[in-house]
C-alpha cells in the first residue's frame, strides 16, 4: 500500500530534473521517494490527458483507481483500514506532483483525503471508522464534504440545513452548495443544525451513503477551471439516514468543519504549488525555444526578472506550506500556519499563471498550451477552503492573540 515502495525512478522533462534536483536535497529519503513516484506518475498518467479532461469536463476515474492502488487516495490513514500511513508532509508533497500533473485530479484526491477521510478518521466511533474508511481508501470510491450553502459559504456558523431525530432516524432538509466530487462520490461528511437555539455550536456532523433516498443532485456547475472534478448542489428532503451516522457528539459540527478545514488548507496549498511549478515549467520550457530580435528570449532581462519572482514566490510558498506540515506532523498549532501557507500558495499560484502566459506572448492565451488552464486553476485555491480574505482574517486573529492584544 506503501507508494514510496512502490517507486519506479524515471526521468521527466529537464526543467522538473533541475527543480527537484533542488529541492529533494531537502527532504527525509521517504519522501523523496514518494515524491519520484508521485512524479513519475503526472508525466507520465497525468499531464497526457489532463488539457482533453478539462476540455471534456471528464472524471479521471481510471486514474483515480491507480492512484488509489498507489496509496495517494487515503494517505494519512493507518493501515489498519487500509491507509498508507503517511505524514502531512508526505501528503502535501505528493498532492503537489498531482495537481502540477492534473489540477482537477489533485482536488478530488485532497476532498477524499482531508475533507472525507479527515474528519470521519479523527471523529468517527470506531464502528463509523469500520464502517466508512476501509472502502474508499482504494479509489473504487470516493467521498465529500458538504459544508457550504447557497446563503451561507464563509459564514459555515450560519447553516440552515436541519436535522431532526425521527424514531430510528436521523431526517435531514436543506441544500449543501458547490460540493466538489458530489456526481461521482459514494458518500458524504454533511453539516446540519439538531439544535437551532445554539447557532453554531448546535451543528452536528453525519457520514451517509451516496445514492441515498432524499438526497438528489444538483446540476454540474460550469466552471472556470478545475473542470475534471464535479462540483454541484446535494439536496435533502426528509433524507432518512440511520441514527449512529453522527460524526462526533452534537453540537460538535462546527469545530468538526473548522478543524479539518484548518487541515485541508495545507492540502489546498499543494494543490496551488503543483499549479503554480506547472506554470512556471510551462513558461521555462517555451521562453527557452522562442526567439525574438535574433535571440532567445530567456536572454532578455525583462523575462529573467519575471521568471525570478515566479520562482521566488513559489520557493517561499513552498516552504510555508512544508511548515504547517510538519506543525501537523509534530502535534503543533498550526491553524495560522496553514492559513498562512494557503494564502501564500494560492496567490503565488494565480501570480505565476499570470506572469506564465504574458511569457508566452499569444500561445499563453490558446489551448494549444496549457498555460491558460492553469491560470484559471489557479483561482479556485484563493476561493474555496476558505477564501483569501478569511486567511487573512485567521492570520491577524492568531497574530493579535500572540501579540496579547484586546
Ligand atoms: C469549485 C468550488 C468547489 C467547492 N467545493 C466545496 C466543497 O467540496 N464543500 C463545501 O462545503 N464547499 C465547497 N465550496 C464552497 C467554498 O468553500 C465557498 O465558495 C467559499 O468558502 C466562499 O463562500 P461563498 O462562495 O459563499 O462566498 P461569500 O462567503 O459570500 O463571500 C463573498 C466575498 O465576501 C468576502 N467575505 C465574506 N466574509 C468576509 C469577512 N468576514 N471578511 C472579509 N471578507 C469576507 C469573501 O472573501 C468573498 O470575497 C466550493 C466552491 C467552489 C467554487
Amino acid at each position: 500500500m506503501l507508494a514510496c515502495r512502490k517507486t519506479v525512478l524515471r526521468l521527466g522533462p529537464w526543467v522538473r530534473q533541475l527543480h527537484s534536483a533542488f529541492q529533494i536535497a531537502e527532504l527525509p529519503e521517504t519522501h523523496q521517494m514518494l515524491r519520484q513516484t508521485c512524479q513519475d506518475f503526472a508525466d507520465r498518467e497525468l499531464i497526457p490527458i489532463a488539457s482533453r479532461l478539462d476540455r471534456e469536463h471528464s472524471f479521471p476515474g481510471e486514474q483515480i483507481k491507480k492512484m488509489g492502488e498507489l496509496g495517494l487516495l487515503a494517505m494519512a490513514v493507518p493501515e489498519q483500514y487500509g491507509g498508507a500511513g503517511l505524514d502531512t508532509l508526505a501528503y502535501v508533497i505528493a498532492l503537489e506532483e498531482i495537481s502540477r500533473g492534473c489540477a482537477s485530479t489533485g482536488v478530488i484526491m485532497s476532498v477524499n483525503n482531508s475533507l472525507f477521510l479527515g474528519p470521519v478518521l479523527k471523529y468517527g466511533s470506531d464502528a463509523i471508522k469500520e464502517k466508512w474508511i476501509p472502502s474508499f481508501t482504494d479509489g473504487q470510491k470516493i467521498g465529500c464534504f458538504g459544508l457550504s450553502e447557497p446563503g451561507n459559504g464563509s459564514d459555515a456558523g450560519a447553516a440552515s440545513t436541519t436535522a431532526r431525530v425521527d424514531g430510528d432516524s436521523w431526517v435531514i432538509n436543506g441544500t449543501k452548495a458547490w460540493i466538489t466530487n458530489a456526481w461521482d462520490a459514494s458518500a458524504t461528511v454533511v453539516f446540519a443544525t439538531t439544535d437551532k437555539s445554539l447557532k453554531h455550536k448546535g451543528i452536528s456532523a453525519f457520514v451517509l451513503p451516496m445514492p441515498c433516498p432524499g438526497l438528489s443532485l444538483g446540476k454540474k456547475e460550469d466552471k472556470l477551471g478545475i473542470r475534471a472534478s464535479s462540483t454541484a448542489n446535494l439536496i435533502f428532503e426528509d433524507c432518512r439516514i440511520p441514527r449512529d451516522s453522527m460524526v462526533g457528539e452534537p453540537g460538535m459540527g462546527f469545530k468538526i468543519a473548522m478543524q479539518t478545514l484548518d487541515s485541508g488548507r495545507i492540502g489546498i496549498a499543494g494543490q496551488a504549488l503543483g499549479i503554480g511549478q506547472a506554470a512556471l515549467d510551462c513558461a521555462v520550457e517555451y521562453a527557452s525555444k522562442r526567439q525574438a530580435f535574433g535571440k532567445s528570449i530567456t536572454k532578455l532581462q525583462a523575462i529573467q526578472f519575471k521568471l525570478s519572482d515566479m520562482a521566488l514566490a513559489l520557493e517561499s510558498a513552498r516552504l510555508l506550506t512544508w511548515r504547517a506540515a510538519m506543525l501537523k506532523d509534530n502535534g503543533k498549532n498550526y491553524t495560522k500556519e496553514a492559513a498562512m501557507a494557503k494564502l501564500a500558495a494560492s496567490e503565488a499560484a494565480t501570480f505565476i499563471s499570470h506572469q506564465s502566459i504574458q511569457i508566452l506572448g499569444g500561445m499563453g492565451y490558446v489551448t494549444d498550451m496549457p498555460a491558460e488552464r492553469h491560470y484559471r486553476d489557479a483561482r479556485i485555491t484563493e476561493i474555496y477552503e476558505g477564501t483569501s480574505e478569511i486567511q487573512r482574517l485567521v492570520i491577524a486573529n492568531r497574530l493579535l492573540k500572540e501579540y496579547d492584544t484586546e
